[in-house]
């Protein structure tokens, strides 16, 4: 087998789980390719760019006026029958504070990447992981139609929700349907929204199994879209026309004109059992770390992309890419959010199955007992005081 190049680190995918592990491994001193397959790193955005401020300082990212569209204030959250609970930023969870431009914040964290001394290559498609001996020691790569293998210390697989890398190294990736959530949305403009609040609408008749958002990026401007659970649904159309139905109800965005269309999925499973396995991690959305009840997943997959980053800066250092050495990751990615995004997928599970009528009672009671912190418990504890009996099924998360 002949190698073109031989790195410590080889990440697949420049969003911002890869950018983030490429930026902290290059900055501890592992030789690292950034490799991209898109021509456009962070575009087409495929993104509601909805991020709170509250974990970004852990993956070392500070706010910046090039990716900041917009700061809000808080969010409603608005049930079936129009019960609405207002919740200010810091209380709000992980998906509300600013509304950003995705596809400056994905370039930047690029940039980023390349001024820690990352080597970067766009339009390159990684076909294959290579193996020896069962371990992955490589990749297969397409540049521009040129096709040669890359060699690594350890292969980072950042491709995102539909990770292929991940899969051909052997762990197993594989999501239930009622763990897949169908996005869409589009960005209106000449509508006239409150800046300072995203929205939340929930229900079955609105968005079966999810949500539908409402992200301003200004006062004219705003992303308006849904999550629908794709087993819920019959065809991925029908996610359309319930977000259509909802814009032609709300005169305020009934007139938007729309500025892009966006489509995706997105996990909304319980963690990977393995992200590591000999000579490759997973991170970001490939290992399933986006959070099951918002379908957010950009300030996850940063966070775990720098303990990617440290720990491989360290095995380069160190020459030790064993799988003991790649295992700190596992460690320590679950360390920091395992718990909650397992809460959060049992609480998703439930919530998921709940009627309209249910979710009116819930709104209600919340709004009622003056609930400030979006938490699974704080929600729990308080629909506990007014409904009782709603709270029956979800005694295990309390
Ligand atoms: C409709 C929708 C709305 C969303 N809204 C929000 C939101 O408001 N807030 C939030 O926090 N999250 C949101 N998310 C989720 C968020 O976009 C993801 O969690 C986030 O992008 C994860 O980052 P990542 O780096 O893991 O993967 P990605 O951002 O998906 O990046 C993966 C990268 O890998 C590249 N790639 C894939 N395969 C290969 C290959 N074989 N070779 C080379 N490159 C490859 C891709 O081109 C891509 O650039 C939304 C998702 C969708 C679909």
């Amino acid at each position: 087998m002949e190698f073109r190049d031989r790195y410590d680190v080889v990440v697949v995918g420049a969003g911002p789980g890869g950018s983030v592990t490429a930026r902290f491994a290059a900055l501890n001193g592992a030789r690292t390719l950034l490799l991209e397959k898109r021509q456009d790193i962070g575009s087409p955005v495929r993104c509601g760019e909805g991020l709170s401020k509250a974990h970004l300082h852990e993956a070392g990212i500070k706010v910046d006026k090039r990716w900041l569209a917009n700061e809000v204030e808080g969010a409603h959250i608005i049930s079936p029958s129009g019960y609405r609970l207002t919740i200010s930023e810091k209380h709000a969870g992980n998906e509300v504070g600013m509304v950003i431009e995705r596809d400056i914040f994905d370039k930047v964290q690029a940039f980023e990447a390349a001024k820690a001394g990352a080597e970067i290559m766009v339009k390159a498609t990684v076909t294959d992981v290579i193996k020896e001996n069962g371990d992955v020691i490589g990749v297969r790569v397409d540049h521009f139609g040129e096709r040669f293998n890359v060699k690594a210390g350890c292969v980072v697989a950042a491709d995102g929700f539909e990770s292929q890398v991940g899969r051909w190294a052997g762990l197993n990736t594989r999501l239930k349907g009622g763990d897949i959530m169908s996005g869409l949305q589009y960005r209106l403009t000449g509508v006239e929204v409150d800046p300072a609040y995203c929205e939340f609408y929930l229900g079955n008749s609105v968005a079966p199994g999810g949500y539908l958002w409402y992200f301003p990026k200004s006062e004219d401007t705003v992303n308006v879209g849904i999550g629908v659970m794709a087993k819920r649904v019959k065809e991925k159309a029908d996610a359309k026309t319930y977000l259509d139905r909802f814009i032609e109800k709300d005169p305020r965005v009934r007139k938007g004109k729309p500025l892009d269309w966006v489509a995706g999925g997105v996990s909304t499973s319980p963690p990977l059992e393995r992200t590591v396995a000999p000579g490759i991690m997973l991170v970001g959305d490939a290992a399933r770390q986006i959070d099951p009840i918002t379908g957010g997943g950009i300030a996850n997959a940063c966070r775990s992309g720098r303990i990617a980053g440290e720990v491989l800066g360290e095995a380069a250092q160190a020459g030790d890419f064993s799988l003991s050495q790649l295992m700190k990751y596992e460690k320590g990615w679950r360390a920091l959010m395992e718990n909650r995004l397992y809460r959060n997928w049992l609480a998703k599970e439930k919530l998921a199955k709940l009627s309209d009528e249910t979710l009116d009672k819930l709104i209600d009671s919340l709004a009622d007992a003056g609930v400030e912190k979006l938490s699974v418990l704080a929600i729990l504890h308080a629909v506990q005081k007014k409904y009782p009996e709603l709270v029956k099924d979800f005694q295990e998360l309390l």
